[in-house]
This record gives structure tokens, C-alpha cells and sequence, in this order.
């Protein structure tokens, strides 16, 4: 059955376990989409995943394509998949009408992003009668009403936010007031990080939404240095280390990944995460092994489904 990510949320609470949620980016191939539908999903439904979300590629370049994967895991799948939703070259009417095409094929979950500047830009300027900042986006859709809308949040402070980290925090604090259930985090390497900006949160702003962090289990030394860049995330200079000292051995830096990307797991869901979010690179090996060694596969669940529906 498809959910409302806040009632998955709350069931999760419940069951006292964090839900499990998995990112996906839409594939820019046939084989990439064969990949996607017949090995990473069905791998992955055996771990069964509370949620999915699906990426807006950047620019809204993916619009369509995003709408019918998401569409496309929801009726294949039967599993509920939040669709990223980004401001990049596009109006509020260009906007609304994206959203009433999701909403009539059945997507019930945002992530309402304002989305980075397009390639080639230096900085970012809002589209002349769209959206500048993903609070206002976050506030619209509240307004048209019937998702559950979540919103990123950066435990690092977002990298063009040059007032640092905390005035950072206060925009998210404002996307949470004005109407996001929940906060999805770019991915981190370190927990305290995390720790800082739910703690800020709470004591300065009282926020009591679902933090849920998102974690990338690392497949490749010279992948994540780049990813990293790109986002601004930190890494910690011993985890660079053994990155280092594994150079190119792929295998050997996944191994290490699910490792290190467990042991955060373990100490988050200690601290009582409501949520783990992974960014699986299209990809279920890593995910499907940290969520397996944190036992949180669901094999003590009756109330989801493992397989395909169709
Ligand atoms: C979980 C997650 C998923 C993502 N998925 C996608 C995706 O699918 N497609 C994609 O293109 N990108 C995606 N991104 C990247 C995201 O679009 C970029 O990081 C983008 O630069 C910021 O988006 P935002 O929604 O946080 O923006 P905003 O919340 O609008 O913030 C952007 C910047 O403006 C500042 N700011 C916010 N409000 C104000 C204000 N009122 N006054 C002054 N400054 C303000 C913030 O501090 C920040 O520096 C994702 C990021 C995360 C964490």
C-alpha cells in the first residue's frame, strides 16, 4: 500500500525501529533502467524498505523521467516513493502543473528542494515567477495540500551559505514551520556533525520532526572524494586514510564502506534516529548489507510486502 512518509514515520516509532528509506537517481540508459527494475529493486525488496525516493535531475532536466520511475516502483513494487521536486527553470505555474501529474498518478510523497544552480551558472537565481528559496516551494505545497513533504537538511551548514552553519540551520528551521514533516540530511562521515544540528534544533527552535540522516555507504576512493566536493561534506581525516590506503581496489573501499557506514548506523540508531536514508548509487549490495548487520531487514515484520506486486 502506498503511505504517507509521516505515517511510516510514526509506525516506525512504534515499532521503536528507524524506517529504512532508499535513494535512487533515474538511470540515463535502457540498461541503466534494466538495472534499476530488475536487479537493484528486487535485491532490495528483500531488505523491505519502509520508502524510496527518486531524484530530480539537475535543472528539472529528469521531469519526466523521475515522474515514471517513481511511478513505475510504486505500481511494480508496491512500495511508496517520495519524489524529489526541485525550483531550477520553472515557474509556480510550471511547478503546479508537475505536481497535479504526480498527484494523478499516485505520488503522495515531496521532497521539496530548491535544487543547485544550473551547470554552468555560478550562483543561483530563481526562475522570473518561480520560487527562490525551497521555503517558499515547502509552504506552497503545504498549501495545495494531500502529500507529505519533506525537505533536506545540510548537518554540515549548506556550502553557499556563507554565514556558516547555524544561519543555516535557521532556514531549515523556517522550511520545517512552514509545513515540512521531515528533514532528509546530506550524506556525512561524521555523526557528531549530525549530532550539532539536531541538538541546535531542538534547544533553539524546538523542532520535533523526523531527522532522518542520509548515509552513503562508499563504493569507490576517487567516487567519493568527488561526490564529497561537489556537496561539501567533510572527510574525516582517518577515514581519508584508509581510503588511501586502498587506493583503486574497488572491492576492497565497498567492504570498508559498509563498515564504517554500519558503525555510524549503530551509534545513530543508539542515539534514536527515526530513520536511516541511504544513497545507493542505484546499487543494493552496500545497503542491503548494513541494513542485514543492523538487522533491521524486516524479518520480523507481517505488515509489508518482500515481492514485486506485478
Ligand atoms: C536529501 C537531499 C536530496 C537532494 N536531491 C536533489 C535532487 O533530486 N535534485 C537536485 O537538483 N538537487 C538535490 N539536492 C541538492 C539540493 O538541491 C542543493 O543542495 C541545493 O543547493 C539546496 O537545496 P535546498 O532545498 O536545501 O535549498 P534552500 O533551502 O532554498 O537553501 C539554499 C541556500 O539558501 C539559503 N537560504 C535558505 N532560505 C533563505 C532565506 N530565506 N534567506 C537567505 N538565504 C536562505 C540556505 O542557507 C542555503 O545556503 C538534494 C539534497 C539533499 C540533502
Amino acid at each position: 500500500m502506498i503511505s504517507l512518509i509521516h505515517d511510516l514515520h510514526a509506525a516506525a516509532k512504534r515499532r521503536g525501529k528507524p524506517a529504512i528509506s532508499l535513494e535512487f537517481f533515474p538511470p540515463k540508459t535502457d540498461e541503466g533502467d534494466r538495472n534499476l527494475f530488475e536487479k537493484t529493486l528486487p535485491a532490495l525488496m528483500a531488505i523491505r524498505p519502509d520508502y524510496c525516493s527518486v531524484t530530480y535531475g539537475a535543472g528539472g532536466t529528469t521531469r519526466d523521467k523521475t515522474l515514471q520511475i517513481v511511478e513505475r516502483i510504486q505500481r511494480d513494487f508496491d512500495l511508496t516513493t517520495m519524489m524529489h521536486l526541485t525550483c531550477v527553470n520553472a515557474t509556480q505555474a510550471e511547478l503546479d502543473a508537475v505536481v497535479s501529474d504526480a498527484r494523478s498518478r499516485g505520488v503522495k510523497n515531496l521532497l521539496a528542494l530548491r535544487g543547485d544552480p544550473p551547470v554552468g551558472a555560478a550562483e543561483w537565481t530563481a526562475t522570473e515567477g518561480g520560487f527562490r528559496y525551497s521555503s517558499e516551494l515547502v509552504a506552497h505545497l503545504r498549501q495545495l495540500g494531500g502529500f507529505s513533504i519533506g525537505t533536506a537538511g545540510f548537518p554540515e551548514g549548506h556550502i553557499a551559505q556563507a554565514a556558516g552553519r547555524e544561519a543555516d540551520w535557521e532556514h531549515l528551521a523556517d522550511k520545517i514551520q512552514r509545513g515540512a514533516d521531515f528533514v532528509v540530511t546530506q550524506l556525512f562521515f561524521d555523526n557528531d556533525d549530525f549530532f550539532r544540528m539536531r541538538d541546535y534544533l531542538a534547544s533553539k527552535r524546538g523542532i520535533q520532526v523526523p531527522l532522518i540522516p542520509g548515509l552513503l555507504p562508499v563504493l569507490s576512493r576517487n567516487q567519493t572524494k568527488k561526490f564529497t566536493a561537489l556537496c561539501g561534506a567533510a572527510l574525516p581525516t582517518a577515514f581519508v586514510a584508509k581510503l588511501d590506503a586502498l587506493g583503486d581496489d574497488d572491492a576492497a573501499v565497498t567492504q570498508f564502506g559498509i563498515e564504517y557506514c554500519a558503525a555510524q548506523c549503530e551509534q545513530l540508531i543508539r542515539e534514536g534516529v527515526a530513520g536511516i536514508h541511504f544513497y545507493t548509487l542505484n546499487r543494493a549490495h552496500s545497503a542491503a548489507a548494513v541494513v542485514r548487520h543492523l538487522g533491521l531487514d524486516g524479518s520480523d515484520r507481517t505488515d509489508v510486502a518482500v515481492t514485486p506486486a506485478a
